[in-house]
């Protein structure tokens, strides 16, 4: 079995890499070429932790395994990174593994990934203000990888505690951008683009507060009972997702369809668009939403491109198993 630490993967793998895995992956989704199996979420009862699996397997590319790991909130205290994840390849002709996988760092890359893609697809060709909500470890993943899809010339952000906002600010900064601080009013009156990446449980943009024409990319609810948007703007926007079953129950679209203002059917695979088969923005002053719910296949696109870069590289450690 071939080891990948997490220390390696930043050499391995960049943001362009892992588009084009992600892309790849709902593409093989909507052609029913790969899926997803059901996810384990649990409470440990130790140590606060929220431990599970995503698995899934995905034909088109070869490629079966499962993403293992949570959320250990005291691990701030001890120098580590809260979400912590290890990802594991099997061969799916023999089921033997493949390879151990450092899955801390491919979890951001794979989800500004996701964020990217539906801005490449479905974001207006002219959009320039970038709007951020949410300056925890993933923003600054976010704001790299979306600025690669449009012209962007200036990004707003919000976030609950201000002086986290320095490290939007030094990211925008890093890449040529001015940056300027708002109220969530402003940041939805202003930006042609939202990406909302926060661990909220109530809405934070008011359907109000968007104008005509935005691309919104919902990143941050992954969970029953997260929330980061009202859903009133659910109803007025044309609504995408990674993975509907995922998006209807632990996704933003959650509260729309609990409260039957949004049918499941309303919903639109972002592989349908990748391929051609669905329509992804219509008119100028679409909006249109992306909710992001994060799946087992992602994980498994960018740790696959991790592993194959590490063979072709030598760099790869290998064990007898
Ligand atoms: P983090 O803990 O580093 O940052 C959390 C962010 O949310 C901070 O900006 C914080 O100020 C904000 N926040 C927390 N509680 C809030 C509240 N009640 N109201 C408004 N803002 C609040 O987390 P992170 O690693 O940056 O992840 C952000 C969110 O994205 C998490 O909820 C995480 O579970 C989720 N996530 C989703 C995916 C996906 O694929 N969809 C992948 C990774 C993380």
């Amino acid at each position: 079995m071939l080891i990948v630490p997490e220390a390696a993967i930043a050499d391995l793998i960049d943001e362009g890499d892992a588009f084009d895995a992600v892309e790849a992956v709902f593409a093989a989704m909507a052609k029913d070429a790969a899926r997803n199996f059901p996810v384990v979420r649990e409470a440990l009862g130790h140590a606060e932790a929220l431990y599970g699996f995503k698995s899934g397997f995905d034909a088109a590319g070869g490629v079966l395994g499962l993403k293992s790991g949570g959320y250990w909130p005291g691990n701030a205290t001890k120098g580590l990174t809260n979400h912590q994840s290890t990802m594991v390849l099997f061969d799916p002709d023999s089921g033997r593994p493949r390879a151990l996988v450092g899955g801390n760092l491919l979890t951001a890359l794979r989800t500004a990934a996701a964020s990217a893609v539906s801005i490449r697809h479905l974001a207006r060709e002219d959009a320039r203000v970038l709007g951020i909500m949410g300056a925890g470890h993933q923003a600054a993943f976010q704001m790299r990888a979306a600025v690669r899809q449009r012209r962007f010339d200036k990004v707003l952000g919000w976030n609950r505690n201000p002086e986290r906002l320095a490290r939007l600010a030094d990211t925008a900064e890093e890449l040529g951008l001015p940056f300027e601080a708002v109220d969530p009013e402003t940041l939805g009156a202003r930006a042609d683009v939202i990406i909302t990446i926060t661990s909220s449980f109530a809405a934070l943009l008011e359907a109000g507060h968007v104008r005509p024409g935005t691309h919104l990319a919902c990143m941050g609810t992954d969970t029953a009972g997260k929330q980061e948007v009202d859903p009133a703007l659910l109803v007025r926007a044309r609504v995408f997702t990674d993975e509907v079953a995922q998006a209807i129950t632990l996704g933003e679209c959650q509260h729309a369809v609990k409260a039957g203002l949004l049918a499941e059917t309303a919903i639109t695979p972002i592989g349908a668009v990748i391929t051609g088969a669905a329509d992804g923005r219509r008119a100028a002053s679409d909006v249109t939403l992306f909710d992001g719910t994060g799946i087992g296949l992602q994980d498994l696109a960018v740790a696959a491109r991790a592993v194959d870069r590490a063979v072709a590289r030598g760099a790869a450690a290998e064990i007898e198993i």
